[in-house]
């Protein structure tokens, strides 16, 4: 199904072009072919298909290189003037720069190719090709056949770099490589015989694929024979990367103008600010939903208002149809508001998950690629069919009529979709490939807490309790990002965070722990892309005071593309 939106007109903003920018345009195209020659494996995630028949092995030298040309790419883009550039070419400068000083930092000081053995795996690369839309299944097949060549030089690469790997990824390395079997088992089997390749490379690929199956069953015995004992002995390193690392890894993952240790510090009183609100909101909801029984005292009646609330929730059958149902009154809202302008021209088809993209999340946006501008934006929803009906209460149960209504706001309008969208209208390939996770998370939490405040829901005490507690989430998702990889804390301290101050369950309490001790800095991000577009609307509305407005103030943040936050505002709010 296609939505058609609204009409409504638009320019893009203007921008004066130097032959500064010109230099710099030339510049850009080249540097991004050659990280595609250099990244194969990234060039074909991003929809660039020359390189699809070349695998990357791992070894010294390939880092070597890497560096080597980093350091070139760095010494020319400082022969370019900053202050000549546009606006657009200024993000992009100060992106690439922080993303080459970012590669040379990961290879030279962070050595994840070290101790996270999960580095090493061929399924999902193959996957990617394999189930590509973008060319015939022979051509695919044989930039597979190719690339598989170097299996088992890649596998012993991967070993050769292992230094005391963590108990954690290497648990992790084996389980997915496992998983990446089935890529190479039934999978590709399938294809090859459905496929016309000739009788001699269809003989030639499935000699390959078996080799490559060996490399992985190597690789996992590997690790489960010779590493793997050590490792539950605590031999291995600690998952932990601690106070250097983490703050030096905040600075080139999230770009933020917030140091990590800033950002510990607001998510902590933001954790209070939101139990005070919360509490204010049960008592006011209390009398409703529990007429006549008394409040528990503190954050135990919050608990079960919460509870209570999440009973209300769509039949399983209906999931995906209450999604599609929302999309259209919040396009209207939206416009009502006048809260930003939107783009009738984009459709956006709300569909189940395909089935090789499930187990990611419940919910997603699939964007078009900068090699596939023209490709529609897919709103993938994981149907429940798959689950066990106690299984579908608690994910119904989650994501409540509340709740889903946030989802949507997130995901789709005025969230991910829309930012999208503006993203594209300011083309620019670095921020593209580049793009600034923690503006584009940060944008989508900013939207359901502006959504709400300019009287989406009818400032329903009910959805207001629900935001709380869904941003709740972003906000103990940062704290204990610090506090696993900074602080110490145990895996008992986390569990009663999020379960006693975050109204989590204790099964989704510990998934979060396990992604805390697998990630780093990433479950940060979204608070801290909130944090900075909440303080510099608030800035801006106080800078303007009476001439404050919020559309022109979304149009223009939103125009910068997918930039660090920290960019757009030397931009809108200079010094
Ligand atoms: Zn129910
Ligand atoms: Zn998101």
């Amino acid at each position: 199904m296609f939505l058609v939106l609204p009409a409504c007109q638009d320019q893009p903003r203007q921008e004066q072009v130097s032959k500064e920018d010109d230099r710099f345009d030339a510049f850009k195209d080249k540097l991004v072919l050659k990280f595609w020659k250099l990244h194969p494996e990234w060039a074909t995630s991003q929809g660039y298909h020359k390189y699809d028949h070349v695998l990357t092995i791992p070894n010294a030298d390939k880092r070597k290189a890497v560096v080597r040309s980093y350091k070139a790419f760095e010494k020319e883009l400082k022969s370019f003037a900053l202050n000549k550039l546009s606006d657009n070419n200024k993000t992009d400068y100060k992106m690439l720069q922080n993303f080459l000083r970012g590669g040379i930092w990961r290879i030279e000081e962070f050595k994840s190719y070290e101790w996270d053995p999960s580095e090493y795996n061929l399924g999902s690369s193959v996957a990617e090709i394999l189930n590509g839309r973008y060319a015939g299944l022979s051509v695919r097949l044989r930039a597979i056949s190719e690339k598989l060549r170097g299996s088992v030089d890649y596998y012993e690469a991967g070993i050769k770099n292992l230094r005391r790997p963590t108990l954690e990824h290497t648990q992790l390395a084996i389980a997915q490589n496992l998983g990446a079997l089935t890529v190479f088992k039934p999978a590709l089997a399938d294809s090859i015989a459905k496929s016309d390749l000739t009788q001699d490379e269809k003989a030639v690929l499935q000699q390959r694929v078996e080799t490559t199956q060996l490399a992985i069953e190597n690789y996992v015995r590997y690790l489960q024979e010779t590493e793997l004992p050590g490792l539950r002995q605590g031999k291995g390193r600690s998952f932990r990367i601690g106070r250097d690392q983490f703050t030096q890894k905040f600075i080139y993952d999230i770009e933020s103008g917030y140091s990590a240790k800033d950002v510990y510090e607001k998510a902590l009183l933001r954790k209070k600010e939101l139990h005070k609100l919360m509490l204010g909101v049960t008592r006011t909801l209390w009398p409703k939903y529990f007429p006549g029984k008394p409040q528990p005292a503190g954050l135990a009646g919050v608990k079960q208002m919460i509870a209570r609330l999440s009973q209300n929730h769509v039949p399983p059958d209906s999931f995906l149809l209450a999604i599609r149902g929302q999309i259209p009154q919040l396009v209207a809202f939206v416009n009502q508001q006048n809260l930003l302008t939107q783009d009738p021209s984009k459709p956006l088809e709300v569909r189940p998950t395909p089935a090789y993209m499930e187990g990611v999340a419940g919910a997603s946006i699939s964007a078009p690629g900068p090699y596939d501008k023209a490709a529609p934006t897919y709103y993938n929803v994981s149907p429940l069919n798959k689950f066990t009906p106690a299984q579908a209460e608690s994910y119904l149960r989650e994501y409540n009529r509340y709740m889903l209504q946030i989802l949507n706001i997130h995901e789709a309008i005025p969230g991910h979709y829309t930012q999208l969208i503006y993203s594209n209208r300011s083309p620019s390939i670095i921020k593209a490939i580049l793009g600034n996770g923690a503006m584009v998370e940060g944008w989508a939490v900013y939207a359901e807490q502006m959504m709400l405040e300019n009287g989406y829901g009818q400032d329903s005490p009910e959805l207001w309790l629900m935001w709380y507690k869904w941003n709740l989430r972003v906000t103990l998702n940062a704290i204990l990002d610090y506090q696993v990889h900074v602080l110490n804390k145990s895996q008992g301290d986390i569990i009663r965070l999020l379960t006693q101050e975050g109204f989590q369950e204790d099964a989704e309490a510990e998934a979060k722990w396990r992604r805390a001790t697998l990630s780093q800095v990433q479950l940060s991000s979204y608070f801290t892309g909130y944090t900075e577009i909440y303080d510099l609307r608030e800035q801006i509305k106080k800078k303007e005071g009476e001439d404050f407005n919020l559309k022109a103030f979304h149009e223009q943040f939103l125009g910068y593309g997918s930039a660090p936050v920290q960019y757009i505002r030397q931009m809108m709010l200079p010094d």
